[in-house]
């Protein structure tokens, strides 16, 4: 089974993909964290994407396609694939459906979660990260154990660059100019499952909704 997961910056969207591919044996493919690691790596590349990512802006879309391209290509077996925040264009959706059409494997449905922007901007403004295994909290909806410390494997946590108010608003502004789009896109294929969940209710109660819709 192939899904792409969509929804504004703070959705839900991670949280929702660990589950998912738990219960569907997907692998799951974030075009966030590759680009944060991309950038992490130090490669030619780290500069040009950084000056995008942190100011909120989405990276060009011949990079996007190509490096997605290849993640692609590497990890589509037979057990399906779970995409997050990609594709975020109508020429990166186009260009996923290319791909996919050549490998025979097309996608099977489209998840969209909602999020209204007053809670976007508190969830992704309290938002935490590990920078060595990549769990995710919030200051007041999920705290660690101990303030500042990952639980999982006791690194120090950071504030994700472009999790400021300022920036988030930047990509609530790219998110609704360029993506929303693909939304549209997406609803033209009749092929297409197309499954919408409340991104502000329970995650268990969301999950287990996306589940059956899939099943
Ligand atoms: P995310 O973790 O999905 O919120 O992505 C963080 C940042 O990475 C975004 O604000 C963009 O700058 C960049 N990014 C991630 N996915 C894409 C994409 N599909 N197209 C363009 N830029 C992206």
């Amino acid at each position: 089974m192939r899904v792409v997961l969509m929804g504004p910056p703070g959705a839900g969207k991670g949280t929702q993909a660990e589950q998912l591919v738990n219960r569907f044996q997907m692998k799951h493919l974030s075009s966030g964290d590759i680009f944060r690691q991309t950038r992490a790596s130090g490669s030619d590349l780290a500069a040009k994407l950084a000056e995008y990512m942190d100011a909120g802006k989405l990276i060009p879309d011949e990079i996007v396609v190509e490096m997605m391209a290849k993640a692609i290509a590497s990890a589509d077996g037979p057990s399906g694939l779970l995409l997050d925040g990609f594709p975020r264009t109508v020429a990166q959706a186009e260009a996923l459906d290319k791909q996919l059409a050549e490998a025979n494997t097309p996608l099977d449905a489209v998840v969209l979660l909602t999020c209204d922007d007053e809670t976007i901007i508190a969830r992704i403004t309290g938002r935490r990260s590990c920078p060595s295994c990549g769990k995710v909290y919030h200051v007041t909806f999920m705290p660690p154990a101990s303030e500042g410390v990952c639980d999982a494997c006791g690194s120090e946590l950071i504030q994700r660059d472009d999790d400021t108010e300022s920036v988030v608003s930047q990509r609530l502004d790219a998110y609704r100019a360029q993506t929303e789009p693909v939304l549209a896109y997406y609803k033209e294929n009749t092929e297409l499952k197309m499954i919408e969940a409340d991104g502000r209710d329970d995650p268990k109660a969301v999950c287990q909704e996306i589940a059956e819709a899939l099943a």
